[in-house]
């Protein structure tokens, strides 16, 4: 057995940024930026208001509340066609460019119509430049706003919009072939046969790949056959930048997978110091990466966690390839045998007001899937006895823990 660590900077090694490429910005979010994207434009363009109200001379204003004549209207979006003078006021809608003359705005709110709209009393004194916003507030023109390496969420995307940037050069979105492999699968709703069971890793990969943004291929169903599993694999690395199978890497009689990349690839066939997911094999078919992972459905999903998210992560540029880790106080014993490997645990996590806490699940093995289901995490228990109630154990967030 080689240990976690050892494992996985075997996998990291071979796992290289991807190529770039140039995407449609609303195509972008969970990318990884691979170029500094730099403002051709001042932002805002124009000085202009940020309420709705009157554009004023603030020196009018000092004496307050004072009467002004109101010259105009302007909504956003127009061109002022005329100029603030002494005494005078303008009304004006959010976003619209400041008149000429004008050097403050004054909130509606703290205004009074009189004679229909002709006038305006102005009841506070305002300084000069008051809910203007000025050019170039938020960023000015030749900005360096974004580094490669920065990884695209929605207010990057709005940020690009602002600046009329229609594509961006990012690390590419990867393309992960998924298949299962296993002469007793089957696909679909359909009455199971003695010794038959359904399929459910390709379907439990895949969405793990979609939720890091991976576009997946399914490579279906593959049987127990060297020449069928040579055969898909072989075709798979020719469109994948990425191929994950599941099954066939233990210690069985048709474990075929691992005989067919030991063959093929420069494969790493492990066993691995952890519980579950303890066999794995890995290595480039064709420089793809290929992952091996383990046929039992827990297992399987572990190794994804362990192993290839974080890998796949590294290709498409992150900086940031782990999943957070929190330390939680056990409210169950949380008790293992020693036998040399890391456990990962699947367990329940609350968080409390300043702490949190965590929960065995009912049902560990590494066929029972259901437990995965209902976890937020995945506790790590290191080679021991395990941990007593009311002890800290640190827990692997899958997804976001309850709140108590
Ligand atoms: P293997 O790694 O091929 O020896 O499979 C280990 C266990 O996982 C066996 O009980 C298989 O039936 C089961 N298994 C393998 N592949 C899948 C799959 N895609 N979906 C559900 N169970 C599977
Ligand atoms: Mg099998």
């Amino acid at each position: 057995m080689i240990e976690l660590e050892e494992a996985r900077e075997f996998i990291f090694n071979h796992c290289s940024k991807l190529s770039i490429d140039e995407v449609e910005i609303s195509k972008s979010r969970g990318l990884v930026l691979a170029d500094t994207v730099i403002s051709n434009d001042d932002v805002p363009p124009f000085p202009n208001t940020a309420m709705d109200g009157y554009a004023v001379r603030a020196l009018d204003t000092e004496h307050a509340p004072v009467e002004l004549k109101v010259t105009g209207t302007l909504p956003a979006g127009k061109v002022p066609d005329l100029k603030v003078g002494p005494d005078e006021a303008v009304r004006i809608m959010t976003g619209a460019v400041i008149p000429e003359g004008a050097d403050a705005v004054v909130m509606v709110e703290k205004t009074k119509d009189v004679e229909n709209g002709s006038s305006v009393i102005v009841e506070e004194t305002v300084k000069n430049g008051n809910f203007i916003r000025q050019p170039g507030e938020d960023f000015v023109k030749g900005s360096e706003l974004f580094n490669s390496g920065t990884l695209i969420g929605a207010a990057h995307i709005g940020v690009f919009a602002t600046i009329g940037l229609e594509k961006v050069t990012v690390f590419k979105r990867p393309v992960v072939g998924v298949m299962s492999t296993g002469d007793e699968l089957v696909q679909g709703s359909s009455q199971l046969k003695p010794g038959q069971i359904r399929d459910s890793n390709r379907h439990s990969i895949k969405a793990l790949l979609e939720e890091i943004g991976a576009e997946t291929i399914d490579l279906g169903l593959i049987p127990d056959d060297e020449k069928a599993i040579e055969s898909a694999l072989l075709s798979a690395v020719e469109k994948c930048d990425a191929v994950v199978t599941s099954g066939g890497v233990s210690m069985g009689d048709f474990d075929y997978v691992k005989v067919v990349l030991d063959r093929l690839g420069e494969m790493k066939w492990m066993q691995v110091a952890i519980k579950p997911a303890k066999p794995l094999a890995f290595g480039l078919l064709n420089g793809v990466p290929i992952f091996g992972l383990p046929g039992n459905p827990v297992s399987a999903m572990v190794s994804f966690e362990l192993f290839m998210r974080p890998a796949l992560l590294k290709m498409m540029g992150y900086e940031q390839i782990w999943r957070p880790c929190v330390k939680a106080k056990a409210t169950t014993p949380l008790k293992r045998r020693k036998d040399g490997k890391v456990h990962f645990a699947r367990v329940t996590l609350t968080r409390k007001e300043d702490s949190y806490e965590v929960t065995l699940l009912e049902g560990q093995g590494s066929h029972q899937l259901a437990a995965m289901a209902n976890a937020q995490g995945l506790a790590v228990l290191p080679n021991g006895e395990g941990v007593e109630k009311g002890d800290f154990v640190e827990v692997l967030q899958l997804t976001e823990p309850e709140i108590d």
